[in-house]
């Protein structure tokens, strides 16, 4: 009598199951069975929802399909299929296994990281019979009756349930059934993506050709009212437009704009079938309106790069091109793109984060119109989404995105361009995976046979040595666009001035001098202070007294505006004490300089002039950044004061003038790639100046020591130079890319244990991998942040002649150790391949 009960019987001959990826740091699949009506219906790559845990339901994809039950568990039903296509291709599959295994975590965190999270799930308490459930005699009559109410539903929220047997009875009921495990409690799951459908109208695709449309027009003749509204379309929509490839239309409102009458005159020509109407997803960006502008002729010099890019391609999957600034790199990229689209293929452009936002958006968006996706992490969920699901619809052939690009669904790439490669953003820090977008696009294109292009004017030591090593193509494009030349660099001895007292504050004569006759000129400047706030410290005259986050090692950092003192690390913030919180004293001091107060200073140095700060305090809001870069576009601003932000791919005219303060801090970074990135940065920032063809730029370095050889190699612009040293560098000490470096890091909040755990992990490591591929364990720069206390174990590996699948194993099984071990408990290991 209980069968009815239950769909799955064991008559069933054939049980199906499914491996499923689950989105948590559990490093393995999942099995659950398939009810049977879905299991025709499923697909490697569908997502799925299932129950997991006593009462949470997630979203899961389907990684295999299989009949094997799993034989150390009973496995459970999967509860909801839904896709009916795969919405993860085979190639992201791979992408996600290989990710886990190179970057060491688990493939749950790819996904997790990898879709947005409008495509998992939000949900509510449902409760449905448990089909499993065979003991009908330990139930009463109440919940005999209950069970057998909720066997026609396929799931109800404690809401609906209440209305079945009276709200106070439900969670009493409920937990009983559960404690005998009739029922399931569960999240119900909603998708909280829902795109945005609009109706639009567009001909019928009869009308393909002008001659049928002409006929139609005189046929029409006799009915001017409909003849009108086809030609008021006609106004719109232009008549080369094949309506049987239009999926733009147009929105009906704009036909019948002003009278009733148009309105069932369309009427008719809908159900006459010479209009149709259809449904398309509402882009929520991208259909800028803006209209394809006109071509631009590359010089002969970025033709010649083109041709030979394209050369390179026939037999380097990859080729990196070194083009200075302001040599004209996107608009060859633009014609890589389309030559690549023309070929039929997807085509992926990633940038780093901020130099996204603005103007190459607008560039790109001229060219490609509205088949251009936009995928950034400042958009909302549903636009993401979006995206998406517009590549797998073919919508999007070809998208512009940041580092999380790598994980659309392409799987006919045919290009893919990583725009300044050298960018440290493209590597993701928290959480795992910790990958670098350029790497797995690398790899991303590998597998789609796919190429791929690495631009910078400053590349990495890394890619540029792989071209050397002729395992890339190498285009080199040393000619500004125009008349255009490098701007004048001047390096400017803060030392001498101060001795000399000829500096005002942070500012050097020789800057202000600069900065005067260019506001005189109407020409705009940039100042670049890679630090944000007014000070980084505050201290005591009286008993040196520094200000110091309470949960971190570091000070807290003065922000004059904001009237607070913050730290950058773990976001505490504190009231300016008026007095020395430790001896009273009034002397209170700021100690070095941020952006704020170069702000601060320039106002008061220069009254008339316009001043706009650019840093991660004043862009936090979605717009502020577009509408600084706007404003300075403009004119409205002549300095624009700004972190590393301002160093980004920004293309302005009519700035003539670049200042930089505190090189020396850039350069001494303890940091083995410091003296790489310092250069990088000031180029880049340098690169701002004189884009413009009549007049060269200048840029003044404020240093300490303008005898450093990197200053000098900045000065002669000697890329190759800076190149050369800093690879032998990397050889001498076995840095990559001689090396391959995983980077371990240990935490707890009690040192001793921190400390113990890391010496025993490095002891166990350095046993069997040997103790000179073990450095460490060290304190880091910042010891202690959010309260953990911190120490960094480095692996440095050969790249060739070794096992490195074996020994990423063997690294696994020592964390494992440590990290179940009694005496070290929650002891946590973040690991880092390839750290930056
Ligand atoms: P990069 O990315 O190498 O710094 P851009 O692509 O931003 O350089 O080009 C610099 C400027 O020169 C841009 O304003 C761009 O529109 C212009 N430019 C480059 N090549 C051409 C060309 N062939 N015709 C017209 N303008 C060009
Ligand atoms: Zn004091
Ligand atoms: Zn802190």
């Amino acid at each position: 009598m209980f069968d009815s009960l239950f769909p799955y019987t064991a008559a069933e001959e054939v049980t199906f199951f499914v491996d499923l990826i689950l989105p948590i740091p559990v490093p393995k699949l999942f099995t659950y069975r398939v009810p049977r009506d879905m299991a025709g219906l499923l697909k490697i790559g569908a997502r799925v929802i299932v129950p997991f845990g006593k009462s949470r339901v997630m979203t899961a994809i389907v990684a295999r399909m299989h009949n094997h039950p799993p034989a150390k568990y009973q496995a459970r039903y999967v509860l909801e299929l839904l896709d009916e296509y795969p919405l993860v291709t085979s190639y992201q599959l791979e992408l996600f296994n290989w990710m886990a295994e190179y970057y060491m975590c688990c493939v749950g965190e790819v996904m997790n990281v990898a879709l947005p999270s409008g495509l998992k799930i939000t949900s509510q308490s449902k409760v449905q019979y448990n089909p499993d459930f065979d003991y009908p005699e330990l139930l009463t009559k109440e919940e005999w009756d209950l069970l057998k109410e909720l066997q026609k539903h396929p799931a109800l929220s404690y809401e609906e349930l209440g209305r079945l047997v009276g709200e106070v009875h439900v969670p009493a009921m409920i937990k009983s059934l559960v404690g005998k495990r009739a029922v399931i409690v569960f999240e119900e799951v909603r998708e909280k993506y829902v795109p945005k459908m609009v109706r639009k109208i567009r001909l019928h695709a009869n009308y393909e050709n002008r001659e049928q449309l002409l006929m139609l027009i005189n046929r029409l003749e006799k009915l001017p009212k409909q003849q009108e509204v086809v030609m008021r379309y006609l106004r719109y929509v232009p008549v080369q437009i094949n309506p049987a490839t239009n999926q733009k239309g147009l929105d009906k409102t704009v036909l019948n704009q002003d009278d009733e009458l148009s309105q069932s005159s369309l009427q008719t020509l809908i159900k006459n079938e010479v209009f149709e109407t259809f449904e398309v997803i509402q882009p929520r960006f991208s259909d800028t309106g803006i209209t394809p502008q006109v071509e631009i002729r590359l010089t002969d010099a970025q033709q010649g790069a083109i041709n030979k890019v394209t050369t390179l391609f026939q037999e380097r999957d990859v080729v990196l091109f070194h083009g200075i600034t302001g040599s004209g790199k996107t608009e060859i990229y633009i014609r890589l793109i389309q030559q690549a689209l023309e070929g039929g293929s997807q085509v992926l452009y990633l940038l780093p984060e901020i130099a996204l936002t603005t103007q190459i958006v607008v560039r790109l968006q001229k060219v490609f119109g509205d088949k251009m996706g936009i995928y950034h992490s400042k958009f909302s969920d549903n636009e993401r989404v979006e995206v998406w699901k517009g590549i797998i619809s073919g919508q999007y052939q070809f998208v512009i995105g940041v580092r999380s690009a790598v994980f659309l669904p392409f799987d006919n790439l045919g290009l893919i361009i990583v725009d300044e490669e050298h960018e440290t953003s493209y590597k993701q820090h928290d959480p795992a995976p910790r990958y670098h977008a350029r790497d797995v696009a690398i790899m991303l294109a590998h597998w789609q046979k796919a190429k791929v292009l690495l631009g910078s004017a400053t590349p990495s030591v890394e890619s540029y040595y792989h071209a050397q090593q002729k395992r890339y193509g190498l285009v080199e494009l040393f000619q500004r666009y125009g008349q255009a030349t490098l701007p004048n660099i001047r390096l400017v001895n803060v030392r001498q001035e101060r001795k000399q007292k000829t500096m005002k504050n942070e500012f050097s004569s020789a800057l202000l001098q600069e900065l005067e006759m260019n506001l005189d000129r109407k020409e705009q400047s940039i100042l670049f202070q890679n630090r944000r706030g007014y000070s980084p410290y505050l201290q005591c005259e009286d008993c040196d007294w520094t200000s110091e986050c309470p949960n971190c090692a570091v000070s807290l950092t003065y922000h004059m505006r904001a009237a607070e003192l913050r730290c950058h690390y773990c976001g505490h913030k504190e009231e300016v004490p008026r007095l020395c919180p430790v001896c009273g004293s009034t002397k209170v001091k700021t100690v070095g300089f941020g952006t704020e107060k170069i702000e601060d200073q320039l106002q008061i140095l220069f009254p008339q002039a316009r001043i706009q700060r650019m840093d991660l305090d004043t862009t936090r809001t979605k717009n502020a950044y577009q509408q600084i870069i706007k404003e300075f576009e403009e004119g409205q601003v002549d300095i624009l004061v700004g972190t590393q932000m301002i160093t980004k791919g920004l293309d302005f005219d009519n700035v003539s003038l670049v200042g930089i303060f505190d090189a020396d801090r850039l350069i001494h970074y303890p940091e083995f790639r410091a003296t790489e990135r310092a250069f990088q940065m000031i180029t880049q920032v340098s690169g701002r100046a004189g884009r413009r063809a009549d007049r060269q730029g200048k840029v003044l370095i404020q240093t300490s020591n303008p005898e450093q050889a990197i200053l000098q190699k900045v000065l002669e612009n000697d890329y190759f130079g800076l190149y050369q040293e800093e690879v032998t560098e990397r050889q001498n000490f076995n840095y990559p890319p001689f090396s391959r470096i995983i980077k371990l890091t240990i935490r707890h909040q009690e040192q001793v244990i921190s400390r113990q755990a890391a010496n025993k992990l490095a002891a166990d490591l350095a046993e069997k991998l040997g103790s000179n591929r073990v450095l460490g364990p060290e304190e880091p720069l910042v010891e202690r942040i959010r309260n953990q206390f911190l120490y960094d174990i480095l692996i440095k590996l050969e790249r060739d002649k070794i096992n490195i699948k074996a020994v990423k194993a063997f690294i696994q099984e020592c964390i494992t150790t440590i990290l179940t071990d009694k005496g070290l408990r929650a002891v946590s290991v973040v690991i880092d391949v390839d750290p930056l």
